[in-house]
């Protein structure tokens, strides 16, 4: 797993990272609310342990707003606050689960397996962003109340984008999820899917959504 850990306190940050790595897990720890929100949105991770108390944005700020830009990573809330009004209002903001410190690490661990289990177990039929929704099951785009006419490949295209909306999908992401290899060559054939894709979600609705990251992928963000 690729876990994003946003957590103020060094020993606790220390130790989670730790802890990760030696169970094999990839682990990017950051101090402040505000980095946080930047490297959720900037990457794909599988999971987030985000502490609520932060530096720059209380976490309960970062998690509203990951969950405004749609994405689904599952997050694990972590606070010293044990009231059960703090367990609540961490759960409703998109939480997916809740840890009181101290906690042990296994346990820890544990959640954070479940939450990433459930999370691959639930693939969602439907996906939807801000106005724009896909259909998995039938193979439908609407936006704004219009259907799109997409071929299977853009269709994929805009799956994996919207599946990571607001994060930025890199070319060898896109790469493996529509041909399962990474191509040597592919980007011009991206290229060209995704201008017909960006045609068509556009004309439906305003503002170009499907921006270019330079020198990275793509990202899916809704102006
Ligand atoms: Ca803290």
């Amino acid at each position: 797993m690729n876990v994003l850990v946003v957590e103020d306190e060094p020993l606790m940050g220390k130790s989670l990272s730790r802890g990760l790595s030696e169970a094999g897990h990839q682990c990017v720890w950051v101090k402040d609310g505000q980095r946080g929100l930047e490297e959720a949105l900037g990457q794909c991770f599988d999971a987030i342990i985000l502490d609520l108390l932060l530096p720059g944005m209380p976490g309960l700020s970062v998690l509203k707003k990951l969950r405004a830009r749609g994405v689904r990573t599952p997050v694990i809330v972590l606070t010293a606050l044990g009231a059960v009004e703090d367990r609540v209002t961490g759960l409703r903001a998109g939480g997916d689960d809740y840890l009181v410190k101290p906690f042990e690490f296994p346990e820890l661990l544990a959640r954070l397996e479940a939450v990433c289990r459930r999370a691959l177990d639930r693939p969602a039929a439907k996906i939807s962003v801000s106005d724009l929704h896909l259909d998995l099951s039938t193979r439908r785009v609407e936006r704004h109340g219009h259907e799109l006419d997409l071929t299977p490949t853009e269709f994929s295209i805009l799956e994996i984008l919207m599946r990571h909306s607001g994060q930025v999908v890199t070319r060898k992401m896109l790469c493996e999820h529509l041909w399962e290899v990474d191509w040597e060559g592919a980007t011009n054939v991206i290229e060209v899917h995704m201008t017909r894709l960006r045609k068509k979600l556009d004309r439906h609705g305003a503002g170009a959504w499907i921006q270019t990251v330079r020198g990275r992928g793509y990202a899916l963000r809704p102006t």
